[in-house]
């Protein structure tokens, strides 16, 4: 990209291109792209990928394995030969010897891989010089590099003695391997002591190269099936000599005491001598083997990614990911099998590895991103992303836009028209409200946070909204009409998910009222509505979590260990936020729901009492059971058949009724009491104090204990009369055989008191306050946690 720059340019036009720039460098794609090829410059140059191209081409030299050509024969000074001929070295005339049966047998060229640098006998010298110059073909004699001295970092060559010299060629037989022993590169020529020499592989092959110029050897050959004799063999005339002519022979050191062996990759170690015909047979068959490097394999690679960059469709994406990659890694198999040469490709995969990760992972997030902050069905932004927006605007109203029978409308809708439909009212709401903060709420409402603002102006406009929705969308194929009605609520931000609530209820308000809008005014608040809200709400609640279960821990004295607890209900209203239970009981009492609901939280604490005890924790709680229920004889027997059912010990379960369920029905209520204690339950009377009866009274029922009024017990440290009254109820209680628990022990002060008094039982906000069942359980297993064991 240019940003075609120039000095006389206009202001505004060059700060837009440089805009324009800063945006091209700085988007996604570009980063990804510049990431990856980052990664592959790091593969490259930190050799990271070796292993891969190395596998990579042990791999295609399988794919592409073939015989040798069959021109070169190797002949092996092998142990059999070693047996057969006096000790090594050999007297120099058995090399006559063979060279004379090559001779016979029409052999074109011949190559020693053997030192004959130093002078042996004389005769032996001139018989092998004499044999060498009668050969008819050509003679190749090695060339080595020596260290001079050990001290040394010079090299000397070493030549074959001068007389054997004039009737050959000279070829070096110095072979690099790399670090790790590997030999993969050979070389057409060598330079020692300013002497540049052709390889034996270039001469054997008749390749000429440069010095130093090198070229990687084929394994694709197989090196066994490059023809081998036995020198003896050759020597004896046991190989036929139609199997010789017109060929060229190397002959070299196979026997294991002579030591010359080389690693070379896919076939293992090869005496040297295999190595040279290896390389000869390279060039014969045409494969330079030129490595070109990694650059040209990442610039294809950079190519196809910025391609795939370009492609929109997520599986187009991915199809063109793995094309890419098959072309990469083809790309050397067809190079090599053509004998362009060879490739690095670890740099252009692992490019190609990071752009793909990188797309998934962006998808991932994407999905993410659309799953937690849009609404599935609609595609607008959901609740979660409005809050976030509103975290921006302190003062806020909130327009509710509820879509009249949206339910049934959108059941006669194909999905096309559903979307067409959500974008088109969107499109009719963006004539007067920001588009971008259209959201998604519950059951076919939009919501839209508007910055506070004049509210007479505002539902002027509102009004207005209402009648630009008469005229009917025309969908594919489809004209529909969508009634809506607004609701409107106003507040600050902290408050959003209760303005969001009231908006959506003052919008289904207007709908069910006929009327366009309903400018929310504590209507809530009002009784008989919040009555309503939260009957309404019940059912959802009790499944959805809204209606959840607090365990508040109860002290034992005697024990000083937390013994039990209070099970108490909570209640958090999407729309009026947390509900008392002393608002919402005797609601749902008055209306027959409350057996629903003490169910519910006697399922709760079920698999609390599970918990507690599959960890050996002798606790357990007390469930509160209004009056009334208690007087009912089936709920009762309800109750106590989930207790059996659930298989909890139920002497860990307390049901607490008031003072007031006894006194009421009393036959009833005994019936009920007795059946819950034949089961192994515990009974406690709440609230003792604020009824009419004694304790005297209370004897003739089967209880366990009696828990004094919080009332009595708060004011105790401040009132005489509250003292002695709770001082003579626990002495008295103890004497009817009761149990004693004191609730609504708030400080440290009282705590000693009741302790003194010798009260059984502290439940208050000094030992705990009521806590979710999941930090109950932290609470109790880990008693360390407790203020009061530190305390105590
Ligand atoms: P309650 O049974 O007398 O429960 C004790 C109330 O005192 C609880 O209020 C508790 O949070 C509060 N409290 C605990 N310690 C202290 C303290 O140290 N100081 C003070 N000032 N208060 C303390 P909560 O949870 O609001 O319950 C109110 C009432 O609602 C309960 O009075 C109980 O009658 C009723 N309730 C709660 N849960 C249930 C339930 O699951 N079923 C039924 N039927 N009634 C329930
Ligand atoms: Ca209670
Ligand atoms: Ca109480």
């Amino acid at each position: 990209m240019s940003t075609g720059l120039s000095v006389n340019e206009p202001k505004g036009d060059r700060a837009r291109h440089l805009r324009l720039l800063s945006a091209f460098i700085l988007h996604p794609k570009s980063i990804i792209f510049v990431l990856s090829l980052f990664v592959a410059c790091f593969v490259a140059l930190t050799g990271a990928g070796n292993w891969f191209d190395e596998s990579m081409l042990r791999f295609r030299g399988a794919i592409r394995d073939r015989p040798a050509s069959g021109q070169l024969h190797v002949i092996e000074i092998d142990a059999k030969s070693i047996a057969a001929l006096s000790n090594w070295p050999w007297p120099r005339r058995a090399h006559a010897q063979l060279v004379d049966q090559l001779k016979r047998a029409k052999v074109s060229t011949i190559a020693f891989d053997v030192d004959f640098s130093a002078p042996s006998n004389k005769v032996d010298d001139a018989t092998f010089a004499a044999a060498l110059a009668a050969f008819d073909g050509s003679v190749i004699l090695p060339t080595f590099a020596q260290a001079e001295s050990t001290q040394s970092k010079a090299r000397a060559e070493n030549l074959p003695i001068a007389s054997l010299r004039e009737h050959a060629m000279l070829g070096s037989v110095n072979v690099r391997p790399d670090r790790d022993g590997m030999m993969r590169n050979y070389e057409f020529g060598t330079i020692t002591e300013n002497t540049p020499r052709p390889s034996i592989g270039a001469l054997l092959a008749n390749v000429p190269g440069k010095v130093g110029e090198t070229f990687r050897i084929d394994t694709s050959i197989d090196p066994h099936s490059i023809p081998h004799h036995s020198f003896i063999d050759v020597l004896n005339g046991s190989v036929s000599s139609a199997e010789l002519a017109g060929k060229s022979v190397i002959i070299g050191a196979t026997a294991i005491e002579l030591g010359d062996r080389y690693a070379i990759p896919r076939h293992g170690i090869l005496p040297g001598v295999f190595v040279q015909a290896m390389a000869a047979e390279t060039l014969m068959g045409g494969t330079q083997n030129a490595s070109f490097g990694f650059m040209p394999m990442l610039i294809l690679a950079s190519l196809f990614g910025a391609f795939i960059l370009k492609v929109r469709r997520t599986s187009a994406q991915q199809y063109c990911l793995v094309a890419s990659t098959m072309i990469i890694l083809l790309c050397p198999l067809l190079a090599e099998s053509s004998g362009i040469g060879t490739f690095e490709i670890a740099p252009a995969i692992a490019a190609l590895a990071a752009l793909s990760i990188m797309l998934t992972g962006i998808r991932i997030l994407d999905e993410f991103r659309r799953t937690t902050l849009f609404d599935q069905q609609t595609g607008l932004p959901n609740e979660r992303s409005l809050i976030r927006t509103a975290r921006a605007m302190p003062e806020l109203v909130v327009v509710a836009v509820r879509l009249k029978q949206f339910e049934q409308l959108t059941a006669i809708l194909t999905a096309t028209q559903r979307k067409q439909l959500i974008e088109r009212i969107v499109d009719r709401l963006s004539l007067v409200f920001d588009r971008q903060k259209i959201f998604s709420a519950a059951q076919g409402t939009m919501v839209i946070p508007v910055p506070n603002c004049d509210m007479d102006a505002f539902i002027e406009q509102v009004e207005g909204m209402a009648a630009i929705f008469r005229s009917p969308f025309e969908l594919d194929g489809r004209s529909v009409v969508v009634k809506i009605a607004f609701g409107i609520a106003r507040g600050t931000s902290g408050s959003i998910r209760q303005l969001i609530g009231f908006a959506s209820f003052s919008a289904a308000r207007a709908d069910e009222e006929g009327h366009h809008w309903n400018l929310h005014n504590d209507l809530v608040t009002d009784e008989a509505e919040r009555a309503q809200l939260l009957l309404t709400d019940l059912d959802a609640a009790l499944s959805n979590g809204d209606i959840y279960v607090v365990f508040q821990p109860k002290w034992s004295f005697a024990e000083a260990r937390i013994c039990g607890s209070e099970a108490l209900v909570r209640w958090r209203h999407p729309v009026l936020g947390p509900v008392g239970p002393d608002q919402f009981i005797p609601i749902l009492e008055s209306n027959g729901r409350l057996e629903e609901l003490t169910l519910h939280v006697l399922d709760k604490s079920i698999i609390e009492l599970n918990r507690w005890a599959s960890h050996d924790l002798e606790i357990g709680t007390a469930i509160n059971i209004s009056a009334p229920l208690f007087a009912d004889v089936d709920f009762v027997a309800i109750m106590l058949d989930r207790i059996r059912n659930a298989g909890v010990p139920a002497q860990f379960i307390t049901f607490e009724i008031t003072e007031s369920a006894t006194i009421k029905s009393a036959q009833q209520t005994i019936e009920a009491l007795s059946a819950v204690r034949l089961l192994g339950a515990r009974i406690s009377i709440d609230d003792y104090g604020t009824g009419q009866s004694t304790l005297s009274y209370l004897k003739a029922f089967p209880v366990d204990e009696i828990k004094i009024d919080q009332s009595f017990v708060t004011r105790m440290m401040a009132s005489q009369s509250d003292q002695i009254l709770v001082r003579s109820t626990i002495e008295l209680a103890h004497e009817l055989g009761f149990k004693v628990v004191a609730e609504g022990v708030e400080d440290g002060e009282c705590f000693a008191a009741l302790s003194a008094y010798n009260c059984d039982t502290a439940q208050g906000w000094h030992v705990g306050k009521p806590i979710v069942a999941d930090e109950f359980f932290a609470l109790i297993v880990n008693g360390s946690n407790l203020p009061l064991a530190q305390a105590s």
